[in-house]
C-alpha cells in the first residue's frame, strides 16, 4: 500500500508538471504578445528579429530545464525536500505570475486568471490549506493592484467588480478542491489500514509483519542497530476451542491482541502472524530489555482471567514466548524468525507457560574451540540445516534429543564435562546424513536391504566429517556408536553392554525415544505411553535397563509439570 500511494504521489507530480509547463508557455505567449505592442514596423524588421529569436530562446531554455528537473531530478530526491521543494517551487510560481500580471497590464491585465494554474496544481499537491493561503496571496494582489493604480472611475470601479468575482473564483477553487483531496487521503489512508490490519485483533497482520520487519532490518542494517523479535504462541489452544467452542477462543485471541497493544511501544510492531501466534518486532531494544518485556507480558496473561480457562491442562490460559535478536544471535529477518522460532519450540517443549531466548549450541561450542576450527564448526551448523531441510521427517529431532539429552545429564546427575560432550553428541549424532540419498531418508515404505546398508553407514561418515576437529575428538563415538544395541545387535561396530560408552548408552535411549514419537516415513509415531511401554520391553535386549529407568522418570516428570494430556505428541 506504501507503494500505491508512492505511485500515486508520482502520478500527480506528472500531471501537475504537465499543467505547469503548460502555464509557462501560455505566459511565454503573453510576454511575447506584450513585447510586440509598442513596437513599430522599423522596430520589426532592424530591432525585433534579434530580440524575437532570443526571447524566444530564452524561453525554451526555461521550458527545457523546468522539464527536465521535474521528470527526472525529482525521482530521486528524498520524499522530505520534495516536500520542501514544492513549496519553493509554487512561491516561484506565484512570483512568476505576478510579473506575468504586472508586465500584460498591472490592473488591466486580461491574464489574472493565469493564478488559477497554480491554484489548481498546489491545491492538488499539497492540500487544501496550501492551495487557500495561494488563492488569498493571489486575491490580495489583484485586488491591491487594483486599489494602488486606479484613481476611481467607472471604468476601474468595473475591473475592481471583475477582480472580486476572480476573487471569488480562486476561493471557491481552493476550496471544495482541497476538500476532495482530504477525504481522498483520509480513505486511501483508511484502506491502507484495512489492507494492514487483523480482522479479529486490530494489530497487524501477516502480511504487513513481514514488510515491516524487512524495512525495520534495512534500516537497523544501516545505521548498526540492534533489532528484537519475541514469538507467542498461546498455549492448549485446540483444547480451549474444543472446550469452550471457537467464538470464546476468538474472544481470548481479541483479549491478548489487546494486552499485547497496551504493552508496547509505538515503534514496535505487533502482529497476528497466525491463528494464535502473534509477532513482535522491536527495533533498538537490547536482549536484556527484550526478555524481561517477554516475562512481564507472560506473567500478565497468566494473571489474566478468561473465561473457561479452569478447563485448560493446567488450569490457566497461558502463552509460550520465544526471543532472539540481531546481529548477536542471528545475521538477516529470515535468521531472526528462525531462531526466535527454535526459541519458542524450546519454551513448549520444557513446561509451557515459559520464556526461551534463543541459544545455539554450535555458538557455545565455538567459544571452546580453538580459531583454526572456527570456520569448520560454522560449515557443521550448515551441514545440520542441510539434513533438517532434506529429511522433511526428521525436521525438529535434533532440536528434542538435544533438550532430551540435558534433562536426563541432569537426572543422571552428570559433570559439567560429561554433559557437554553428550549434548554436542545428540547435536551433531546424524550429521553423517548428509551423504544418503534424500529418496532413502524419506522413502515412504521399509527400506531394502541394499538401501539398509545405505543407512547405516551415517555413523562412519559423521565421524569422517568430524575428525579433523581436535576439539571435537571426545563426541567421535557418540556419532560412531548411536546405533548399538546393548545385546551387541547394533552397528557398525557390534558392541555389547558396558563396552558401549555410558554417554553412548544414554544417547541410544534418548534418539529412540524421539524416533518413536516424531512422524517416521512408515512407522505410526506412538504416544509416550506406547512409546515408554517400548521403552520398558526393549530394556536390556536394546537399551541399557538403568538408562531406560531413569529416562522414563524423566519424561514422566517433564509430562507431570506440564500437566500434559494422556495423547499428546510432539
Ligand atoms: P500448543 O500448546 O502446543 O501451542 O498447542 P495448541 O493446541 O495451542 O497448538 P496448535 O497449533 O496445535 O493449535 C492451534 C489452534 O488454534 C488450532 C485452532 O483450533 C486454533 N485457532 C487458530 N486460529 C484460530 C482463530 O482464528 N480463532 C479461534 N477461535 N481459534 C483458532
Ligand atoms: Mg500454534
Ligand atoms: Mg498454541
Amino acid at each position: 500500500m506504501g507503494n500505491l500511494e508512492n505511485d500515486k504521489q508520482k502520478k500527480i507530480r506528472e500531471i501537475v508538471s504537465i499543467v505547469k509547463l503548460a502555464s509557462l508557455l501560455f505566459s511565454g505567449m503573453v510576454f511575447l504578445r506584450y513585447f510586440f505592442n509598442g513596437s513599430t514596423m522599423v522596430d520589426v524588421t532592424v530591432k525585433t528579429n534579434y530580440s524575437f529569436v532570443s526571447f524566444f530562446v530564452l524561453i525554451l531554455i526555461l521550458l527545457s530545464i523546468y522539464f527536465l528537473w521535474s521528470f527526472s531530478t525529482v525521482e530521486k530526491i528524498n520524499i522530505k525536500y520534495i516536500k520542501i521543494i514544492q513549496s519553493i517551487e509554487n512561491i516561484i510560481f506565484v512570483l512568476f505570475f505576478m510579473i506575468v500580471v504586472l508586465y500584460s497590464g498591472k490592473n488591466t491585465s486580461d491574464y489574472k486568471f493565469i493564478f488559477l494554474f497554480i491554484i489548481i496544481t498546489s491545491t492538488i499537491q499539497k492540500g487544501m490549506m496550501q492551495g487557500m493561503i495561494v488563492a488569498c496571496i493571489a486575491s490580495t494582489f489583484i485586488l491591491s493592484l487594483d486599489l494602488i493604480m486606479g484613481a476611481p472611475n467607472v471604468q476601474v470601479n468595473l475591473i475592481f467588480e471583475n477582480d472580486l468575482i476572480l476573487s471569488g473564483v480562486f476561493m471557491l477553487t481552493a476550496w471544495p478542491l482541497g476538500f476532495y483531496v482530504r477525504i481522498e487521503n483520509e480513505h486511501i489512508r483508511k484502506l491502507e489500514g484495512l489492507a494492514n490490519e487483523d480482522g479479529l485483533t486490530g494489530l497487524y497482520n501477516h502480511r504487513f509483519f513481514y514488510d515491516a520487519l524487512e524495512g525495520i532490518m534495512q534500516t537497523c542494517e544501516k545505521e548498526n542497530n540492534l533489532v528484537s523479535m519475541i514469538l507467542i504462541d498461546i498455549d492448549y489452544f485446540k483444547i480451549y476451542n474444543d472446550v469452550n467452542g471457537h467464538q470464546m477462543g476468538d474472544e481470548v485471541l481479541r483479549s491478548v491482541g489487546s494486552i499485547l497493544k497496551s504493552s508496547f511501544r509505538k515503534d514496535d510492531v505487533v502482529a497476528r502472524y497466525g491463528g494464535e501466534e502473534f509477532a513482535i518486532v522491536l527495533p533498538n531494544t537490547s536482549e536484556e530489555d527484550t526478555i524481561k518485556l517477554a516475562e512481564r507480558l507472560r506473567i500478565k496473561i497468566e494473571t489474566t482471567y478468561f473465561n473457561g480457562e479452569e478447563n485448560q491442562p493446567n488450569g490457566n490460559l497461558t502463552v509460550s514466548i520465544g526471543t532472539s535478536i540481531y546481529p548477536s544471535k542471528a545475521k538477516n529477518a529470515t535468521e531472526l524468525f528462525k531462531s526466535a522460532d527454535d526459541a519458542l519450540y524450546r519454551a513448549k517443549f520444557f513446561d509451557k507457560n515459559r520464556v526461551e531466548s534463543y541459544t545455539s549450541i554450535l555458538e557455545e561450542l565455538k567459544i571452546d574451540t580453538k580459531d583454526e576450527h572456527i570456520d569448520i564448526i560454522t560449515s557443521i551448523k550448515t551441514l545440520i540445516s542441510v539434513i533438517n531441510a532434506k529429511d522433511k521427517y526428521t525436521y525438529g529431532h535434533v532440536e528434542r534429543v538435544v533438550i532430551y539429552s540435558r534433562l536426563l545429564a541432569d537426572k543422571l546427575e552428570l559433570n559439567e564435562k560429561n554433559k557437554k560432550e553428550l549434548i554436542y553428541g545428540a547435536y551433531m549424532h546424524d550429521i553423517g546424513k548428509i551423504n544418503i540419498p534424500k529418496e532413502i531418508l524419506n522413502k515412504n515404505m521399509p527400506l531394502t536391504s541394499a538401501e539398509w546398508e545405505i543407512m547405516k553407514q551415517h555413523s562412519v561418515n559423521g565421524v569422517e566429517i568430524i575428525k579433523s576437529v581436535e576439539s571435537l575428538k571426545e563426541i567421535a563415538p557418540l556419532i560412531l556408536h548411536h546405533h548399538e544395541r546393548y545385546d551387541g545387535k547394533g552397528y557398525p561396530d557390534n558392541l555389547k553392554g558396558n563396552n558401549i560408552p555410558y554417554l553412548v548408552r544414554m544417547l541410544t535411549v534418548v534418539d529412540c525415544f524421539d524416533a518413536m514419537t516424531s512422524s517416521r516415513p512408515y512407522n505410526k509415531r506412538k504416544t509416550y505411553k506406547e512409546a515408554i511401554e517400548e521403552l520398558k520391553i526393549c530394556s536390556g535386549k536394546q537399551f541399557d535397563k538403568e538408562i531406560a529407568d531413569s529416562f522414563i522418570e524423566v519424561i514422566i516428570d517433564n509430562q507431570n509439570r506440564i500437566g500434559n494430556v494422556e495423547e499428546y505428541k510432539i
